[in-house]
Parts: C-alpha cells; sequence; structure tokens
C-alpha cells in the first residue's frame, strides 16, 4: 500500500492521511510535519529550512529527497506508506521514482485531491495546529473539544506562520508553478486517482476507502 497525495495546500491531504494511517497501520510521511519538527527543535536541519518555509517557497529539492529517502528506510515503511507533501515538483517526482525502483518498488497509486482555490483559502485561513504534538483542527470544520487546546496533548493550538493571508497566496502560486504538472506526470503512468477536495471529511474518507478496497490496497 504505497501511496501518494498530491494537491494544493489546503486540499486536505495531511488530515485524511493521518485518519487512515490509524486505520491501516502504516506511516503518514510528510515533509511538511518531519520539517516542521526540525524547525521546532532548532535543529540543523531546521535552521537551513525556516527562511524557505516563512516564505512559503519550496526547500532545495536535495534536502527534502534525502529526508524522504532516510524515511523510507525505516522499518515501519516497509510495508507501505501514504506520502503527502513529496514529490512537489518533477525532478522529486523522477527522485522518488528512482528511489523506489533501487528497491524493486514502485507507488500503487496516486490520488489527486481537486480542490477549489475559494476551499483552500478558507480552510488554511481557518486552520489551527498543536504546537506540540503538530495536529491539525480547524476553527468551524474540525473544532477542538476546549477552544485553543489540543484534544490530543492538551498543547496550545496556534496558527501556522505559513498561513497568514501573503503566504498563503505565495504557497498556492508555488503550487500552480512546481506542483500542478505532476497530475500530467502520474497520468502518464495510469496510477493516478482523482478525489475531491472539497467534501465533508468522513464523506472523503468513505470514498478513498472504497477506492482502496477497489485497487485491492486493503492490508488487513
Ligand atoms: P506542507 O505542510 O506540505 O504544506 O509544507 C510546508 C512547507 O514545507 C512548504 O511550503 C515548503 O516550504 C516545505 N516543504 C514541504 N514539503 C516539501 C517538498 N517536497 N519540497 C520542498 N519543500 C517542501
Amino acid at each position: 500500500m504505497r501511496i501518494i497525495f498530491l494537491g494544493p495546500p489546503g486540499a486536505g491531504k495531511g488530515t485524511h492521511a493521518k485518519l487512515l494511517t490509524e486505520h491501516y497501520h502504516i506511516p503518514h510521511i510528510s515533509t511538511g510535519d518531519i520539517l516542521r519538527e526540525a524547525s521546532r527543535n532548532g535543529s540543523p536541519l531546521g535552521q537551513k529550512v525556516n527562511a524557505f518555509m516563512r516564505e512559503g517557497r519550496l526547500v532545495p529539492d536535495a534536502i527534502v529527497t534525502e529526508i524522504v529517502a532516510e524515511r523510507l528506510k525505516q522499518k515501519d515503511a516497509k510495508e507501505g506508506f501514504i506520502l503527502d507533501g513529496f514529490p512537489r515538483n518533477r525532478s522529486q517526482a523522477e527522485s522518488l521514482d528512482e528511489l523506489l525502483s533501487t528497491a524493486g518498488l514502485a507507488a500503487d497509486l496516486v490520488i489527486y485531491f481537486d480542490t477549489p482555490e475559494e476551499t483552500l483559502v478558507r480552510r488554511l485561513a481557518g486552520r489551527l495546529v498543536c504546537k506540540r504534538c503538530g495536529a491539525n483542527y480547524h476553527l468551524v470544520n474540525i473544532p477542538p473539544k476546549v477552544q485553543g487546546v489540543c484534544d490530543l496533548c492538551r498543547g496550545f493550538l496556534t496558527q501556522r506562520e505559513d498561513d497568514r493571508e501573503e503566504t498563503v497566496r505565495k504557497r498556492l502560486l508555488v503550487y500552480q508553478d512546481e506542483t500542478a504538472g505532476l497530475v500530467d506526470y502520474y497520468k502518464q503512468s495510469k496510477k493516478l486517482r482523482v478525489v475531491s477536495g472539497d467534501l465533508e471529511l468522513h464523506k472523503g474518507q468513505e470514498i478513498l476507502v472504497s477506492l482502496f478496497e477497489k485497487e485491492h490496497l486493503i492490508n488487513d
């Protein structure tokens, strides 16, 4: 069950991936989450990538590709994974193909979350993240039980620095310029499936689960 989630920021990739990986016991590998954690810890990696992330630019390919290569070697990724936020351009997609094929593997499915821009902007503007564990919430769609407090770890909820209006606009432009073309890249490999990113969470989950069943990807 090797799945790539493709789509603009705010399409719900991370939220869906987190729920699905709990279900299927495969890791959710989010390059954004890995980079944010490095940044929170102030590690050398975090210091290198801080400015790129704050400004909504892509972190250099060599850095993210190395992170993904290391992460995919870990034991928990042997039976599969959901990759979220990588690849983000053609060069990363080719590196991923190479990484997997060197290990005798290939992605099974690429899910593209097709989402109208107004939905993206609305979601990103209302998104809250836990400062401690990184869990995602939304002021209206996924409110925490107690305002401002994470349901999972009681950490403090805050807006992501790159979810501010200025940076959101920049990230959507970067997506159009660099990432949107990957839809065609994966269409050619016949692995692409399009799912609406504009659905309520439970409906989106239902559709994803039935898609995995249809493709015989379920690990039971
Ligand atoms: P995300 O959480 O996926 O929206 O990513 C947040 C930020 O992390 C992006 O705006 C980039 O600065 C950086 N980032 C995450 N994944 C990648 C990637 N595959 N390539 C380059 N930069 C990335």
